[in-house]
C-alpha cells in the first residue's frame, strides 16, 4: 500500500485525537491526545498517574495505538497540530514507545507541551523540535512537512500539510476563518489555494461544528459582547468573575484591556490559566504578567481572594472551572470552599461552551445551581466557537479541493453531518468521501 490512513483516536468522539499517515513504509503519527470527557468518568479520587498507560487506553481516555505499535522502527515524526490538550495531552505517556521520532510543533504548542511533560512523566525521550508557521521540515526524502497558519481558539495553531510523492495531505484539526483575530494573522488563505492547485490527495478535517449551517463568527464578536456587559451593566459594588479557556489568551487579553479600562486589577486564577499565559509569554506572544497577576496554587489563590473578599469592586477575576470541573477554582467559589463570598448581583461571564460530553453538561449544571443560591447575575454564552461550520468547510473544500475527504474529531453522528457537504462536491460515500472510525486504515490514491 504506498499510502494509507491510519484512524487511531478522534473518529469517535470529539477527544483524544490521532492519527498517522503510512507513505511507502514511513510513518508519521498526528496529533496524540486525550478524551477529557473519559478522563472525568474515572472514579472520584484516581490518581491517573497511577493507571498505566495501557489502563488509560482500555479506559478510553488515551486512543488505541495497539495496531501501530508494531511498527514502531517506522515511525519518523510525531507532528502537533497546535496545544488543546486532546490533541497534545497524551505525548508524555505515548510517545515514548517511538523514541526515535522527534515531536514537532509550533514553538507555542511545545513550550505548552514542555509543561505537561514535567507535571506527568518528567522528560521524555523524545527530541522536541519547534517549526513556525508557514515553514517546512524535511522528514524523509519523500515526505516533507509543512505548517500553514491557521485561526482557532489559541495560539500558533497549523494546519499540517505532508507533501508525499502522491499528493498532499491536509491534517485540519482544529480550525476557523478568523477574519479579525484578536492576536495574530488570518488564515494563510492564499497558501491553502496554492495547494489546492498543487493537487491535495486527502484533506482530514475536524467536522465538530459542520452540522450548522453557518459561519462561525470572529472573536472580535466576543470582544463587543464582552464591551456591551462590562460598561453596559451596573457593577459598581460588585465584584466581577469571567471564567474562560486557559489556552484563550486572545480573550483573556481582552479581559485584561477591558479591566484596566474599569479601574480594577485583573486577577488570573487557576493552574491551567499560569500554564497556557505563561507559555504564551515565553514565545513573546503577549504580555500578561505586567499587567495581570497570576495565582496558580491553592494557598496563594485562598490569599489573593482573601483581599479581594475585601475590596471586592477592585478586581476582576479570570478564573478556570467554566466546564464545572471539581477542585477549579470556580467549583471552589460555588462550594464556599475559598476565603472569598460570594454576595447577591455579584457578576459571572461564562465565556465559555459546554465541551460535547454528557459529563461536561451535568458537571456544569450543578455548578450553575450551586452558584443561584448566592443568587449572583450569570452570563452566559459570552462565546464564539474555535471550530468552523458547515460554511467555512465549504470554503476550505473549495479552496484545496482535496481528491478524498475524511471528517474526523466527532462522534459517528457528528462525522455523518458532514458527508451532506461532500455530496454538494459530487463526492460519494465510500469511494472518496470516507466516514471512518478509530482503528481503520484507508488506502488513498
Ligand atoms: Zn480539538
Ligand atoms: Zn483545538
Amino acid at each position: 500500500m504506498p499510502i494509507e490512513l491510519f484512524t487511531v483516536g478522534g473518529y469517535e468522539e470529539a477527544g483524544r485525537n490521532m492519527s498517522a499517515i503510512n507513505v511507502d513504509g514511513e510513518i508519521v503519527i498526528l496529533d496524540m491526545g486525550w478524551d477529557l470527557g473519559k478522563l472525568l468518568l474515572l472514579p472520584q479520587n484516581t490518581d491517573t498517574h497511577k493507571l498505566t498507560t495501557g489502563e488509560l487506553i482500555e479506559k478510553d481516555v488515551f486512543p488505541d495505538d495497539n495496531f501501530l505499535i508494531k511498527y514502531r522502527s517506522n515511525v519518523k515524526a510525531i507532528i502537533l497540530s497546535h496545544a488543546h490538550l486532546d490533541h497534545i495531552s497524551a505525548v508524555p505517556r505515548m510517545a515514548p514507545p517511538y523514541k526515535n521520532a522527534p515531536v514537532i510543533g509550533t514553538p507555542f504548542t511545545i513550550e505548552v507541551l514542555k509543561t505537561i511533560i514535567k507535571d506527568q512523566v518528567g522528560r521524555i525521550p523524545n527530541r522536541l523540535l519547534t517549526l513556525n508557521p508557514g515553514s517546512k521540515y524535511e522528514i524523509s526524502k519523500n515526505i516533507t512537512l509543512e505548517f500553514v497558519y491557521v485561526t482557532h481558539s489559541t495560539l500558533q495553531c497549523v494546519i499540517i500539510a505532508l507533501h508525499t510523492p502522491y499528493g498532499i495531505i491536509l491534517y485540519a484539526n482544529d480550525w476557523k476563518f478568523d477574519n479579525y483575530p484578536v492576536i495574530g494573522q488570518k488564515t494563510d488563505i492564499k497558501r491553502l489555494k496554492q495547494m489546492g492547485k498543487e493537487g491535495v490527495l486527502g484533506l482530514i478535517s475536524c467536522c465538530l461544528n459542520v452540522e450548522k449551517e453557518q459561519k462561525t463568527h470572529s472573536e472580535i464578536i466576543v470582544t463587543d459582547m464582552l464591551k456591551d456587559i462590562l460598561f453596559g451593566v451596573e457593577n459598581t459594588n460588585n465584584a466581577i468573575i469571567a471564567t474562560t479557556f486557559a489556552s484563550k489568551i486572545d480573550r483573556i487579553k481582552t479581559l485584561i484591556q477591558f479591566a484596566e479600562r474599569m479601574g480594577r486589577k485583573p486577577i488570573l486564577l487557576g493552574s491551567s490559566m499560569e500554564k497556557y499565559a505563561k507559555a504564551a509569554e515565553a514565545c513573546n506572544l503577549v504580555d500578561i504578567t505586567s499587567k495581570a497577576e497570576i495565582y496558580a496554587r491553592r494557598a496563594q489563590v485562598n490569599k489573593i481572594l482573601r483581599e479581594v473578599n475585601n475590596k471586592r469592586d477592585e478586581y476582576l477575576l479570570i478564573v478556570t472551572g467554566h466546564q464545572g470541573e471539581q477542585g477549579a477554582v470556580l467549583d471552589r467559589l460555588s462550594k464556599k470552599e475559598t476565603p472569598f463570598t460570594l454576595q447577591k448581583n455579584d457578576q459571572i461571564l461564562f465565556c465559555s461552551s459546554i465541551i460535547p460530553a454528557p459529563v461536561n453538561q451535568a458537571n456544569r449544571a450543578e455548578l450553575e445551581n450551586r452558584l443561584r443560591r448566592f443568587r449572583p447575575r450569570i452570563f452566559k454564552d459570552v462565546h464564539v466557537s474555535g471550530h468552523g461550520s458547515k460554511e467555512d468547510h465549504r470554503d476550505l473544500m473549495t479552496m484545496v479541493k482535496p481528491q478524498n475527504f475524511i471528517p474526523c474529531h466527532g462522534s459517528v453522528k457528528m462525522l455523518a453531518n458532514s458527508i451532506s457537504l461532500a455530496y454538494d462536491f459530487d463526492m460519494k460515500l465510500g469511494k472518496d468521501a470516507h466516514i471512518l472510525q478509530n482503528g481503520n486504515r484507508l488506502p488513498l490514491e
